[in-house]
Order: C-alpha cells, then structure tokens, then sequence
C-alpha cells in the first residue's frame, strides 16, 4: 500500500509523535463543543478535534447524539481555535453530511469497522474524494476484517489511511472495558508497515484512571499517536462518562509520557543492545531444546499409559505441577499469571504429543 506518512496529511504542519486527537466523545451542545476546543488548542500537543456527532449505542434510549446540527458546531471550532475536526461516520448519509460541513478527517468506529457491507458503501461514497480516514479495529479480535476494512477505503483511493487500536469486546469482566490484545496491532504492523496507527486508552480502558498507563504503553510500542476522549465536566458527560479526562488533566498525561526513540545510531548503544538480543537468542534456543526433550518425555509416557490403559489428562498430576510452579515462580518474580499461561500452553502441548503416540498403531 501506498499510505501517506502522517506529516504529509496536511492536517498540521508538524505532527510530532504521539499525534493526538482529542475531545468529547459527543458533541453535546455548541457551548461545550466550542469550549472544550477553545481549552484543547491552548495545548500546542494537540493536533485534531474530534466529537461524535452519530452515537452507535449498544442499547436503544441511550443519547444517540445531536446529527448533523453538530457539524456546524465543529466548522465553528475549526474556525475559531484552527483545530482540523473529525467526527465518526458510519453509513453514507454521514459521510455526505460531514463533507459538506468540510470535516477535515473522518473515522470509522469498531462497529462499523466490523460490518463489510458497510465498510463497502462508505468506501463508494469515498470514491474520487481526498479526505483522511481513521479506521478503529473491529469489536471482534479479528485482524483480517480489520485489514479487509482498511483495504476497501484504500481501494477506493485514499492515501491518508490510519489504523485506531480501541481494544476488543469480551465477555468477561476484566480490568478493561475493551482487551487491548496489543498482538493484533503489532501484527497490522507487521502487515501494512507504513499504515500509522494511533491507539484510543479511552474505550480500551473505559476508566480514566488508566489512560496514562495504556497511553504510555503505546507509545513503548511505538504507536504513531493516541486518541484521547477530553470532556470539560467528564462526570456530567452524556455518553462514556467514566472514561473522559479534563483538557488539564490531558495536559498533564501528555506532558508525563516517556518518548522514547525506536532507532538510534549511537554505535555503542546498538553494540550493547545487540549483545544482550543475543544472550536472549541463546536462552531462547536454550528454551526450545528443553521443550522439545519434554516432548520427548511426555510422548515416553503416553506410550506407557496406552500400554497400561491409563487416562492422558490425570487432573491431581497437572494440579502438583501448576501448584509446584506458581510457588517457584513467585520465589524467581515470575507472576501467577505467566505461569499459569506458560504451563498451560506447555501442558496442552503435551497432551497433543500424547494424543498423538496414542492414536498410533504400536
Ligand atoms: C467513539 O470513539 O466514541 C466510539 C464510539 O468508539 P468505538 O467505535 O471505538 O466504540
Ligand atoms: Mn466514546
């Protein structure tokens, strides 16, 4: 693909990283759209505005949003305070409507993102017409929709393409609202290195109290920037109440975060680095052997159940490993969590080499 680097945008003249845009999730009234800006552009880190004029809510009798009155709202805020605006679209009539208010760049929200024939119809609307696109991942963890969502928009001809990570549904309560799966954006990197990707701490997290932790986190992954929702009294807020920052206290998130670089050509710096990459090329080697003589083991000893009629899983043996590691782990500061992972992963492994000398005729 042929994506433009964000600095060619030309949304700004200098979009240093993290590009960040920020706002109300909503647009609510025209004294809060145009306040929240005249707060925001004091702040030279910000780059874009951005309010959602169109709510996709879960459930219906939630605040739907304003439509298109608030589009004259935000061509107030670009004029006033110069902030380039952007707004969600997710059907046609939208895409038509911010066009005609000249939105200076659009995003395409996780519910969207997830549905191709939506994606479809909005990248036909788009056709012939040079206005940036942020594409969020899809609700589902699912790269290829969300590649497949990105490729229809640049097929039909954009070049400002972005990618938002917003983190994906779950069905269990977890300590975020959304998974970050942080795997999948990094492999849509892997896949379309040039597409910028931003990374929105607010509806993963949906607390505010986590934004600073997971923008911090994009960055140390080197995300392009972040979209961050900013609400002038977040607690009377119509829509994502719980996730909304103050323009003060986005100020100081920014201003906290640690960029660091992911090259540098500082000769003494790379030898070192390189010389620690590999010790952990050889550990990881290391890894693998061991790995591969457990295997070895456990196929031994599927084997000798088969021949003595024994079950494979046997619940008290797996129970005195975990048990046994989670205890050793602690004393060496690796956490319950990875061990349970690790031994987890290493145990079904296991089980299919078992499976497998089982099935086998002998
Ligand atoms: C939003 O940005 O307010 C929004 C609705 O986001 P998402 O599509 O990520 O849920
Ligand atoms: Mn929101």
């Amino acid at each position: 693909m042929k994506i433009k680097n964000l600095n060619n945008w030309g949304l700004k003249n200098d979009i240093e990283r993290p590009m960040l845009i920020a706002g109300p999730c909503s647009a609510e009234t025209e004294e809060q759209v145009l306040q929240t800006a005249r707060e925001l552009a004091k702040n030279d880190n910000v780059d874009v505005y951005r309010a959602g004029i169109w709510k996709p809510r879960t459930r219906p009798n939630a605040f739907e949003g304003v439509g298109s009155r608030g589009l004259g709202w935000l061509k107030k805020v670009k004029e006033k305070t110069r902030l380039p605006v952007c707004t969600e679209v997710a059907n046609t009539t939208h895409v038509y409507e911010s066009l005609k208010y000249g939105i200076d760049m659009l995003w395409i929200g996780a519910r969207t993102s997830a549905n191709p024939f939506a994606m479809q119809e909005i990248a036909e609307a788009l056709k012939g017409i040079d206005i940036p696109v942020f594409i969020k991942n899809p609700i589902t963890p699912d790269l290829e929709l969300w590649i497949g969502a990105i490729e229809r928009i640049y097929n039909a001809g954009i070049t400002r393409v972005g990618a938002i990570h917003r983190g994906f549904s779950n069905y269990e309560k977890t300590m975020y609202r959304n998974l970050p799966q942080w795997q999948i954006p990094i492999e849509l990197k892997s896949r379309i290195p040039e597409i910028p990707i931003l990374s929105d701490p607010s509806h993963i997290g949906g607390k505010s109290e986590l934004i600073y932790d997971l923008s911090q986190q994009a960055m140390d992954l080197n995300f392009e920037g972040l979209m961050i929702e900013t609400h002038l009294n977040p607690k009377a807020a119509l829509s994502d109440a719980r996730q909304q920052i103050t323009p003060d206290e986005l100020a100081s998130i920014i201003n906290k975060l640690v960029i660091r670089e992911p090259m540098t050509d500082d000769q003494r710096v790379l030898h070192e680095l390189a010389e620690l990459r590999s010790k952990i090329n050889i550990l990881d080697d290391q890894l693998l052997v061991t790995l591969e003589q457990r295997m070895k083991i456990a196929e031994k000893i599927g084997l000798y159940k088969k021949k003595h009629n024994l079950t494979i899983l046997q619940n008290k043996r797996w129970e005195e490993i975990i048990y046994g590691m989670i205890k050793k782990g602690a004393e060496k500061g690796i956490s319950r969590l990875a061990i349970n992972r690790i031994f987890k992963a290493i145990h079904q492994e296991s089980i299919n080499h078992q499976t497998e000398v089982m099935k086998k005729d002998n």
